[in-house]
């Protein structure tokens, strides 16, 4: 392992000791401020905890390029991790190449790409334009830092964003997506007889823009299909219906809170299951009231209709869609979910479909966001010289991806006229998962290549 490697691997050590659950970025934003500081860097931070610091360049062309990644990573862990994100650092666990965390997520999304502005702005050896890095928050939640940025702040008309999870492949455009609510406000009956909760866990999750076949066999389908399954053949009464993190989070584990007088339920459900390596339990308990029989179909049905997984591949133009999170508050259930595509139409005419099976299952709708897409620019200079300068570091051309995951790219292209961008990064597995890992090669590879783009005269 080289100087660079040595660095940027203590660089990520060191971020990964503070707390960064999306929304609550404030600590690292102090110590980015402290950071720039330490490092006689100019620096702005604003009230959304976004910073951006600016490097002066050492060279003759010296046009800005501006570097942007997302601080705020999705916390996850295991069933009996006692671990805080509040208050614990990321325990890194190192295996080789491989890195991984003690019983949590990572957080290499995109702690890879901080670690690789740090080390950026703190290097005095390496050649490089005026650098202006925008580290944003809440970018795994709602993208509120990157759209509430005052982008007059920076000059540069070329962004290299690293938020990607391959080495081998470059971004350059992004689809649109939607995320909507689907609001379901029944009312709650006493109903006497047994109540069970029946608990999913150890489905295999990720990113839904990525792992897109997961997506269709998500906890919350799993348990969806169970309960239809005894709906079939007995009167069944949901009482609660829970589970997910985010809409674009693939649901790992899922519970729900049944009444029936039907018999030997257990059996009942374990002999229907078809999902290999998943755990299920089911506890009876004391519950008084519930979903009428009636409501408990709508529920049923509503997540069974809705658009999951790979909805439409027409010319490899995906459509997908997923439901990440549901939760019942009092007696209302509410359901959180996404769909993607590049294609706009494909994807309004996709959201009409869920609007149209909303409405026979009396669900309401609301949106929550839409992002429009990152439509390639042919034209691109900045892609022509980033591969260009990836061809030369690594003896062969990248592959150039759409990517079907949101990115930040579209939402600040919006707003900083004629910008140029591209997406890069190393190799992360698993991310949003409890299995996420990056690999120490990776990363050097995508150090080497971004360095000599850094240094190339050609911007
Ligand atoms: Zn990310």
């Amino acid at each position: 392992m080289n100087e660079i490697t040595n660095r940027f691997l203590e660089l990520f050590y060191k971020l990964s000791q503070i707390p960064r659950e999306s929304g609550k970025e404030k600590r690292f934003a102090d110590f980015l401020e402290e950071f720039a500081k330490e490092n006689h860097l100019e620096y702005y931070r604003d009230t959304n905890n976004n910073v951006l610091i600016k490097k002066m360049g050492n060279k003759i062309n010296n046009e800005p390029i501006i570097l942007q990644a997302h601080m705020d990573m999705v916390c996850v862990k295991r069933e009996n991790s006692k671990h805080d994100f509040d208050i614990d650092p990321i325990e890194i666990v190192r295996n080789g190449d491989v890195i991984s965390a003690k019983d949590t997520s990572l957080g290499a999304d995109q702690g890879i790409g901080l670690a690789m502005m740090l080390f950026i702005l703190e290097s005095r050896k390496i050649k490089h334009p005026d650098i202006e890095c925008l580290f944003t928050t809440e970018e795994e939640t709602t993208f509120h830092g990157a759209e509430n940025f005052d982008y007059s702040k920076i000059k540069g008309k070329k962004l290299v964003n690293i938020d990607h999870a391959k080495d081998d492949s470059i971004v350059i455009g992004c689809d649109a997506d939607i995320c909507n609510q689907y609001i379901f406000e029944g009312k709650h009956i006493t109903t006497n007889m047994p109540a069970y909760r029946i608990t999913i866990s150890g489905v295999e999750g990720g990113n839904s823009g990525w792992e897109i076949e997961r997506s269709s066999k998500n906890a919350i389908m799993i348990l969806a299909k169970i309960i239809q399954k005894l709906l079939e053949e007995k009167k069944v009464y949901i009482c609660e219906f829970s589970g997910g993190n985010s809409e674009n989070d693939i649901a790992t584990s899922c519970e729900c809170i049944i009444k029936t007088d039907m018999k030997d339920i257990e059996n009942k459900i374990k002999s229907n299951i078809e999902e290999k390596n998943i755990c299920i339990q089911i506890d009876e308990i004391d519950n008084e009231m519930s979903f009428s029989f009636e409501d408990s179909k709508k529920i049923v049905e509503e997540i069974i209709d809705l658009k999951q997984g790979l909805i439409t591949n027409k010319n490899n133009i995906i459509t997908s869609g997923n439901i990440g999170k549901i939760e019942t508050i009092n007696d209302k259930i509410v359901i959180t979910g996404i769909l993607r595509s590049i294609e706009e139409n494909e994807l309004q005419e996709q959201n009409n479909e869920n609007k149209l099976i909303s409405k026979k299952n009396n669900f309401q709708i609301k949106e929550i966001y839409q992002d429009s897409a990152w439509i390639p620019n042919v034209n691109s200079k900045l892609k022509e010289i980033y591969t260009n300068v990836y061809y030369q570091v690594n003896g062969k051309h990248p592959d150039l991806e759409i990517t079907h995951g949101g990115l930040e790219c579209s939402c600040i292209a919006k707003r900083i006229k004629g910008l140029d961008m591209i997406s890069i990064g190393s190799i992360i597995k698993d991310f949003h998962t409890v299995n996420e890992r990056m690999y120490i090669s990776s990363c050097e590879k995508t150090i080497k290549t971004l360095l000599a783009f850094l240094e190339c005269e050609n911007h």
